[in-house]
């Protein structure tokens, strides 16, 4: 999934990307013809209509579940023929991709989601645990990627090369045109290692490989995530010597934190003395566990040229949030990086697209996808109102990308802090009340949690 050479320029890291223009689809000519993504605006989103109503027709016509979808809704491709219509694409809510059965029908649910024929992996027996069957389709070149949000349950989104492509490409644009980029910094990722995983927010950080040369790229934590592990994790499995060797083998034991939070101390000072730039990404909890150990050993540095990207969100007790502009003022004080070089970044495993905040701390919205808030009977609101997220996202051929989410947001038609163009999201993006607590950040914060210590911080991501 993570490609092992490094980029010389930001052209070069972009053009392997592409596909050669002969096999374009008007969702290639949305997402490659225009040169910048924040600069035209208007001009990008001129290519959108083209893209949603191909997307829109491919799913109808390939995907088992959607074409149904469409049928109760009693929409066929022929009724999305001008740029209004695109408001009649039915949307799925996102617990569409965790309604599996459990067991031996997870890989016929899997054909039903999948828009067009997926890959027929051999398995060694009949019934394949989740993870047999993400190994095997990740060798036939289909990337089953997961997350699960605080119920345990997990959301698996199938996505063939060229649908992850064009996830790498639309978040390196959003990376290069919303940060400091330069493809000779040094990186280091507060995740398990990307290449290990198929979990989403592994594999989006992941995509420094791409930006970055891969000499430069540290990854905190050198360990196998797969579902099993979370499982265990999660205490899910039957029998009480189950239960203790799950607890043995599958929580991130605090010595193990330990030496990895100090690893990275060490290189973020390695990195002081030599005068380089690093950019350190990772989920905010984790960074703020870096920032507790510092203070406790009366450690500081100061890079005032790197950048933080933190994505995956905080905690499911919103109350305990430490709001962002604590968080920043507390990197300024023990990295000495400031605060405009702080950037986050919502993410979702069913959008193809990042949303990455600018020097302001506003989340920009890529051209290649269209944002909606929802009120609660699902109309569609005004910029400045708050209601529940959902996106038109034409990049993915792998799935139908026509999603609600149970978050809520406020979009602005312009950014009040920079020049860029097309809606920002506002800075903070909560849940809706009642739904579960978004999936990445909820999944890594639960493996490190400590045993007989009483647990506070349920980050969600
Ligand atoms: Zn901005």
């Amino acid at each position: 999934m993570v490609a092992m050479s490094g980029p010389r320029d930001v052209a070069e890291c972009l053009h392997k990307l592409i596909p050669p223009t002969n096999q374009w689809t008007p969702v290639d000519t949305a997402l490659h013809a225009p040169k910048t993504f924040f600069r035209d605006y208007k001009k990008a989103q001129d290519y959108m209509f083209p893209a949603l109503r191909h997307t829109f027709k491919h799913h109808y016509d390939n995907n088992f579940l959607y074409h149904r979808v469409c049928e109760v809704n009693g929409v066929t491709p022929d009724e999305i023929a001008s740029k209004k219509d695109v408001q009649k694409i039915p949307l799925l809510p996102d617990a569409f991709f965790k309604d599996y059965p459990d067991g031996k029908g997870f890989l016929n649910w899997l054909k039903t989601i999948f828009s067009g024929s997926l890959p027929k992996p051999m398995f060694k027996t009949e019934n394949p645990s989740h993870d047999e069957i993400i190994e095997e389709f990740n060798k036939k070149g289909t990337s089953i990627m997961f997350t699960s949000g605080t119920s345990g349950r997990f959301s698996f989104i199938p996505r063939d090369t060229r649908s992850w492509n064009r996830v790498k490409y639309s978040a390196m644009k959003s990376v290069i045109e919303l940060m400091d980029y330069n493809p000779t910094d040094e990186v280091i990722l507060l995740i398990p290692d990307p290449r290990q995983t198929n979990l989403t927010i592994a594999s989006l950080f992941g995509i420094a490989y791409d930006l970055y040369d891969p000499v430069n790229v540290h990854v905190a934590l050198d360990m196998k995530i797969t579902t099993q592990f979370l499982r265990m994790q999660r205490d899910e499995t039957i029998g009480l010597s189950e239960k203790l060797k799950a607890k043995a083998l599958s929580t991130i034991s605090p010595l193990v934190q330990r030496n990895s939070d100090i690893k990275v101390i060490h290189l973020l000072e390695q990195i002081e003395k030599t005068g380089k730039r690093v950019n350190l990404a990772g989920p905010p909890f984790w960074l703020d566990r870096i920032l507790d150990r510092m203070k406790k050993e009366g450690k500081s540095v100061r890079l005032p040229t790197s950048q933080i990207l933190t994505g995956g969100g905080w905690k499911a007790e919103e109350n305990k949030r430490l709001p962002e502009d604590s968080f920043r003022e507390k990197i300024t004080e023990f990295l000495g990086i400031p605060q405009e070089r702080y950037h986050d970044v919502y993410a979702m495993s069913e959008c193809s697209s990042v949303f990455l905040s600018c020097e302001g701390h506003y989340k920009h919205i890529p051209p290649v996808v269209v944002p909606l808030v929802l009120d609660e009977d699902l109309n569609q609101l005004e910029y400045e109102q708050v209601g529940r997220f959902a996106f038109l996202d034409p990049l993915p051929d792998s799935y139908p990308g026509f999603i609600i989410t149970g978050d809520r947001v406020k979009i602005l038609e312009h950014c009040p802090k920079c020049q860029r163009e097309g809606p920002v999201l506002d800075v903070e993006v909560t849940r809706m009340p009642g739904f579960e607590g978004r999936g990445c950040a909820a999944v890594m914060a639960e493996l490190m949690k400590q045993d007989g210590e009483e647990h506070t911080s349920f980050p969600v991501g």
